[in-house]
């Protein structure tokens, strides 16, 4: 880093404590301690301002930066993009916008249509969007609810978070927007006491038809599904869950919408997580491993189906009258573009379904050790653990020992996430999402801090 005040890391962390308002996190320990820095990073592994080298697990912290830092051929391209044309509002088109639409719809067999945004959030409120525009235009109003999964979460806005089955997200923001209805989670390893059992989880998708039936098939116009429920705890449905859900849908009508902002561009081992289902659904969203963080884009991507329900030029509110200004910058087609090409060229997919495997292993082969480990799970790089008083009881280890443990493996200098003021009472999951270019040794280390940190941090 040669700008600003690189050589003056104590004036930026003293700039930073006085004006920045930090994302997520309480403030008050700044007072006693310093914000982290970070400046650089290349691969797996990210620098702080003051030269400490970290591996990063979690991808930039919320599972972003899938094809891995400082690739100088996104950043090219992003620049060669600015120079020419950085931006024009999205009514027209640009050459990278047409580019990766293609691009992108080649990977989403039944898909044919790209709408671009900024962020998860804003692509699940164009989709939302989307289902209450059809209401009002196709169904007089009706079909215009939609069913979302507790513990799974679709962003931060007001109409995202009226979305959000994670307690902790929302509370102190409402009042909500209506219309949205929750049904139950399907974390087999905490069943709900009613639907635990065998075939739990066909159990857990009738679970959702029985909240269709109270509501009123009419009344319910899409159901919003994480395939893998990331920030909840890692919920990888289990066997039944899938092919029931989808049957449901197609049963009453219903549009299935999966948010696959943090399951996309490969991060469970395909080009997106409901394609190890075998789902075939109507509209889908996406974020951030999209341009893994080089750009700020989202898509909200649909099926012609969806598209047509919008055209009727003789209806002057007929078309989809939704806009995100910043939908239009070029910057995000371009560097998602080199993301794809990366990921393909890499066979990162591949790598990601590989050295997933490979982390569930090393974990599993933690358990023998450690009594607090209750159950692990995952999908491609995106891994969970979650950590229990003991394995009996199933009751969640406190947050605050969680809390402990990722302390301890980030002194080894791993960074490794944790599923945080999510869940009231079930934030004992530890998140792990490395880029997807890890290598065994990668994993070797993750899982060493692992082990380590569960040793000193429950001693
Ligand atoms: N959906 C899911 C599944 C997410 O995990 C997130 C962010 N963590 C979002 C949507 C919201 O994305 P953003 O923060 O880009 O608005």
């Amino acid at each position: 880093m040669d700008d600003l005040r690189s050589n003056d890391p104590e004036g930026v962390i003293a700039a930073d404590k006085a004006h920045v308002w930090h994302h997520l996190i309480q403030h008050k320990p700044f007072e006693t301690i310093d914000p982290r820095i970070i400046v650089e990073g290349k691969g797996m592994r990210v620098w702080d301002i003051r030269g400490r080298e970290y591996l990063d697990a979690v991808s930039g912290g919320v599972w972003t930066v899938n094809v891995g830092y400082g690739r100088e051929r996104i950043a090219d391209a992003v620049r060669d993009q600015l120079v020419k044309m950085c931006y024009f509002a999205g009514a027209s088109g640009t050459v990278a916008g047409a580019e990766f639409a293609e691009r992108l719809i080649s990977k989403m067999p039944g898909l044919s249509r790209v709408y671009y945004a900024n962020s998860g959030s804003e692509a699940n409120e164009k989709a939302f969007k989307m289902v209450r525009a059809i209401s009002h235009k196709h169904h007089g109003g009706k079909k215009g609810k939609i069913l979302y999964r507790d513990r799974d979460y679709h962003g931060t806005t007001i109409g995202a978070l009226s979305a959000g089955g994670q307690q902790e997200r929302n509370a102190r923001f409402g009042p909500f927007a209506p219309g949205f209805i929750e049904v139950p989670h399907c974390l087999e390893y905490q069943a709900q006491p009613e639907l635990a059992g065998p075939d739990y989880g066909v159990k857990a998708a009738e679970a959702i038809e029985a909240v269709i039936l109270r509501e009123g098939p009419d009344e319910i116009g899409a159901l919003c599904l994480e395939p893998v429920t990331a920030g909840g705890g890692c919920i990888v449905p289990p066997t039944g869950y899938w092919e029931k859900v989808q049957e449901i849908c197609r049963k009453y009508d219903i549009l299935l919408h999966i948010d696959e902002v943090v399951c996309g561009l490969g991060r469970t081992g395909t080009w997106f997580g409901y394609q190890q289902f075998g789902v075939e659904p109507d509209i889908v969203t996406m974020a951030k491993g999209v341009a893994s963080g080089y750009a700020a884009i989202s898509t909200c991507v649909t099926t012609e189906a969806v598209f047509d329900a919008f055209k009727d030029a003789d209806d002057p509110l007929g078309h989809f009258r939704d806009i995100s200004t910043f939908g239009g910058c070029a910057s995000g087609p371009v560097a998602a573009l080199e993301n794809m090409k990366i990921i393909e060229e890499e066979g990162l997919c591949e790598n990601s379904a590989a050295m997933g495997e490979y982390l569930l292993e090393g974990f599993r082969k933690l358990e023998a050790k450690h009594e607090a480990i209750g159950e692990v799970r995952g999908l491609g790089l995106f891994a969970g653990i979650e950590l229990v008083e003991s394995r009996e009881s199933r009751k969640p280890l406190t947050e605050k020992l969680v809390g402990r443990v990722q302390a301890e493996a980030l002194a080894d200098d791993v960074m490794i996430g944790a599923a945080n003021r999510s869940v009231p009472g079930y934030n004992n999951v530890l998140l792990f999402a490395p880029a997807l270019i890890a290598t065994r040794d990668d994993i070797d280390r993750i899982v060493a801090a692992v082990d380590a940190g569960l040793t000193r941090a429950l001693a």
